[in-house]
């Protein structure tokens, strides 16, 4: 019998990821991808718990599905990700109708969850499974199997966990302790796609500037004495492997044509990297590099690790080696203790340093985080104006941002044919770009002279 899947993720680009990963296993299995819950014979929802608001979503949806499962009770139903992590028996107990709840580090025990559920139904028993609790996803059980939403830009996930402390963040508890996967495996698995046509890879993981510091075996930058791991290099000499390392085994020996990354810690983002940056021809001239706030004050009680100050020492370093650098940011308002004073300071930050974009978030406690215990003394109604005041603020740099582009050329990789008929990708900036172009330029690289913005997009001219 055909088995029909259908996956629904909350999110970040690490669980988009992670979700590739869950239907590369089950395609390996038989099953078949469905775009709509109606024909699917399992419905997964891969959830995130970073914020209430998501969690709120993840719950909503899967109480419409128990409705469905009330007159379908063939379909199995399951909870994977940071939720199924973060409030397991919650899940468990609130929603009678799931089958089986696994957490990121759990996702490969999922063939073998679904296998018990299968084997209990013939048996004509019931059966719901939470999976065992791992503390770290056991990457060297990756299962076989590979599945990509797109043709042209793939995700490559190079590190698991975050071993940061952030007061405010409920992802070292759902994903654990950072492990990195070896070098060999990373640079094997860019090729492999850079072979079978992609033009692109996004290196992911919750703070990609700490790569190296661990890996799988306990070797490593911060591994016991001894078991340091070092590259030596063309000219003989031997230097550690971490994230600008990687940047330069990918760039010099793989055959992608672009490179970006995603998440840079701004305390463990360097010099070397800005250099690796300016050095290596596949890395795209853009950065997201969250500050937070704009507050000394603010980013202490964070636990940020570093000040206003050091943040723009290191901006201006980076702008100096990369000119045509694209920054982008993230940003919390209504933290416990932000005063306006506190706001205004990250307003004025925001001015200063002019990002191309911003994701603004307005603060939610997280149960088990440092500032959960702390009072959320920002009022809801003033947690509001904030983020509107800041949504404005930013509307306004981005579409100065966006304008210092016009009348020049930039490259764009055409990734599919919005809508409208047009070609539509991003410049190397991760700057949304459309022109008219033939079908033969999708998945290329092209020459685009830009002609008009909108808010969020440049319009243009393919060059010939
Ligand atoms: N690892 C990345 C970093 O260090 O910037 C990002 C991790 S988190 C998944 C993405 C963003 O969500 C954070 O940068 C932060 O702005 C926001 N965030 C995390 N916890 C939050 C909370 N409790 N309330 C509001 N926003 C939060
Ligand atoms: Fe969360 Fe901080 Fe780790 Fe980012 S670095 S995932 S914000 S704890």
């Amino acid at each position: 019998m055909p088995k029909h899947v259908y996956l629904q993720t909350y999110g970040c680009q690490m669980n988009e990821r992670d979700s590739e990963e869950v239907l590369g296993m089950l395609v390996a299995q038989g099953y078949t991808p469905v775009a709509c819950e109606d024909d699917a014979d399992l419905i997964l929802l891969n959830t995130c718990s970073v914020r209430a608001h998501a969690e709120e979503r993840a719950f909503g949806k899967m109480a419409a599905l128990q409705r469905l499962k009330q007159a379908r009770p063939g379909v199995v139903l399951g909870i994977l990700g940071c939720m199924a992590k973060a409030q397991r028996e919650e899940v468990f107990r609130r929603l009678p109708q799931v089958d089986l709840v696994a957490g990121p580090a759990e996702i490969y025990d999922l063939p073998d969850l679904l296998a018990q559920v299968a084997q209990a139904r013939q048996g004509g028993t019931g059966v719901r499974l939470l999976a065992v609790d791992r503390p770290v996803r056991p990457l060297d059980r990756k299962p076989p199997g590979d599945w990509r939403r797109d043709r042209v830009t793939a995700f490559v996930t190079i590190m698991e966990g975050c071993d940061k402390k952030c007061a405010y963040c409920i992802v070292p508890t759902t994903r654990g302790q950072e492990v990195s996967r070896a070098l060999p495996e990373i640079l094997d698995e860019v090729q492999l796609l850079a072979r079978a046509g992609y033009r692109q890879v996004t290196l992911l993981g919750q703070n990609v500037n700490s790569y190296g510091k661990r890996f799988p075996d306990g070797g490593g930058y911060r591994g016991p004495a001894g078991r340091r791991r070092l590259l030596e290099e063309a000219d003989g000499s031997d230097r550690l492997i971490d994230f600008p390392a990687l940047l330069r085994q990918l760039d010099a020996k793989t055959a992608i044509e672009r490179l970006r990354f995603t998440t840079s810690h701004p305390f463990d983002a360097h010099e070397e990297l800005f250099r690796a940056m300016a050095d290596c021809r596949t890395v795209c001239e853009y950065l997201h590099l969250p500050v937070q706030s704009g507050s000394d004050r603010v980013l202490r009680a964070m636990r940020r690790g570093y000040t206003v100050e050091a943040y723009r020492v290191k901006v201006a370093r980076l702008r100096e080696l990369v000119p045509d650098i694209a920054l982008s940011t993230d940003v919390i308002v209504g933290f416990p203790g932000e005063s306006e004073a506190d706001f205004e300071a990250t307003c004025a930050l925001m001015e200063e340093v002019a990002y191309d974009s911003a994701f603004l978030f307005k603060y939610s406690p997280r149960p088990g985080t440092e500032a959960a215990g702390w009072l959320d003394d920002v009022a809801r109604p003033v947690k509001e104006r904030r983020h509107q005041v800041l949504l404005a603020l930013q509307a306004g740099i981005s579409r100065r941002k966006l304008e210092r582009w016009l009348g020049r050329e930039v490259e764009v990789l055409v990734e599919e044919r919005n809508r409208r008929g047009q070609l539509a990708g991003h410049t190397r900036q991760n700057v949304n770009a459309v022109c008219a172009g033939p079908d033969a330029a999708i998945g290329e690289l092209i020459g685009v002279h830009v002609e008009r913005v909108t808010p969020t997009t440049l319009i243009g001219r393919l060059i010939a």
